[in-house]
């Protein structure tokens, strides 16, 4: 195959992609679904477009096998998140290349996966790859807001569209060089979420007579106890699999304190010790424990009125295994019981499929044909992706979106001037495209 060709049509997909604006909210999916399906049938793929809620769109399409093995899903999801266009060198919206680089909203997330997951997709029928699975390709909507009307109502709504044996997402697949090795994740579990409210009480009374009793010092005081609070270590399988895999690559002083942690040992100390830099140090914490970050603030309505109720929210992170309610003791301990806590619904659990599988194995074996100085560990994502409502049809998702990351890219996620180098484009849609057409080709 001609891979600069098809690195450069994977790009033209990802360019046009971009300059569909699906800021969510609204969304507006459906434009998007639009293009993809002129694509397609440009090439005779029949596609479905299903619309959770007017402008909501998610398409599908398949190609068929014998039968022989069940079915791979590849999905990626078509909305992004808002800009301030202000803060940007160039066109958000635009899709323009420069110095290499392809900028944009969902050049990274993950308008770049959907663009060499439909390339791949396109290329197995012009190929005529004799497929022993289904192939289905999937681009939903509204993973930034949680699925309601995208990977979460494909599940519950149109099930038989989708359902799979194994799923290729978002999330995994990235390398980088950590002390000097080169690393590459592949997402095999996620953490779950239990947003609460957090409630604190206090004497109503003047402002003009200062009282203790304010609910206002009172939460602030259950804000920086949760801010200190150090909650037990929950080491996963994924986890542990992921610090055992590092310790072995990088040996050294960094390998006894990743060995510790993998033994759910030390763990505050062991972390501090770790020769890494301070964005993968709290990278581990997440990925060991329960988390609470406090995000917004609510209490009073006039400045010389003591409110007697003060309330935060807080985004907390579930590792998997754990639930709101064994959580819930996790922060009693800490916050005592003076303090109203309630739980958002649904809260969700974290999720790990297992690393032991053909086709991880084609992963990691496709990645080292590629770049031999790979090291290819499993990985646990500490936010969310649609992973989560696909898993419920007994789907296997792995984050598989290949790409090594030089010069801190992935920092720009949700940020200003996103852009992802060509050259990953490239190679994305490369081993993308051997890792499914060698899988899809077995049973
Ligand atoms: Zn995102």
């Amino acid at each position: 195959m001609n891979w600069s060709a098809v690195r450069d049509e994977a790009v033209g997909y990802l360019s046009d992609l971009i300059r569909i604006n699906t800021t969510n909210p609204p969304g507006n999916e459906i434009s998007a679904c639009q293009y993809l399906a002129q694509v397609l049938a440009r090439e005779d793929i029949a596609a479905t477009i299903l619309e959770a809620a007017p402008g909501r769109g998610n398409l599908v399409a398949r190609l068929r096998g014998s039968g022989r093995g069940a079915p791979l899903l590849l999905m990626a999801h078509l909305d992004v998140v808002p800009v301030e266009p202000a803060r940007w060198k160039y066109d958000p919206f635009g899709g323009e290349i420069h110095d290499g680089f392809l900028y944009g909203r969902g050049a990274l997330d993950t308008k770049d996966l959907v663009a060499m997951e439909l390339a791949v997709f396109l290329w197995l029928k012009r190929n005529q790859v004799p497929l022993a699975r289904d192939v289905i390709f999937m681009a939903n909507a509204d993973e930034e807001a949680g699925g309601r009307f995208g990977a979460a109502w494909m599940a519950l709504e149109h099930a038989d569209l989708i359902r799979a044996e194994y799923a290729i997402n978002e999330g995994g697949g990235f390398g980088s060089t950590i002390l000097g090795k080169r690393i590459y994740t592949i997402q095999t579990g996620e953490k779950g979420a239990a947003r609460f409210t957090l409630r604190a009480f206090g004497r109503p009374g003047h402002a003009s007579i200062p009282q203790r009793d304010n609910a206002v010092l009172n939460l602030a005081r259950a804000l920086d106890t949760l801010g200190r609070a150090e909650f037990p270590m929950h080491v996963s399988v994924t986890a542990r699999n992921y610090l055992e895999g590092l310790a072995n690559a990088l040996g050294g002083a960094a390998a006894a304190s990743l060995r510790q942690l993998a033994e759910g040992k030390n763990g505050k100390r062991a972390l501090a010790h770790l020769p890494l830099d301070e964005g993968m140090r709290g990278l581990l914490y997440a990925m060991l424990h329960n988390t609470a970050t406090p995000t917004k603030l609510n209490a009073g309505s006039k400045i010389n009125v003591i409110p007697s109720v003060a309330e935060a929210q807080v985004d907390a992170r579930l590792t998997p295994g754990q639930t709101a309610e064994t959580f819930l003791h996790e922060l009693r301990a800490v916050l005592g019981e003076e303090y109203e806590i309630e739980f958002h619904q649904p809260t969700t659990r974290g999720i790990e499929a297992d690393p032991q599988s053909p086709l991880y194995d084609t992963m990691v074996r496709v990645l080292k044909q590629h770049d031999p100085a790979a090291i290819v560990l499993p990985d646990l994502v500490v936010g969310a992706t649609d992973a989560r409502h696909i898993t419920k049809l007994g789907v296997k998702v792995y984050g598989f979106c290949p790409m090594f990351d030089e010069a801190g890219e992935m920092e720009r996620v949700h940020g200003d001037d996103e852009r992802i180098r060509l050259e990953n484009v490239g190679f994305g849609a490369r081993i993308l495209y051997q890792v499914v057409s060698e899988f899809a080709q077995t049973a």
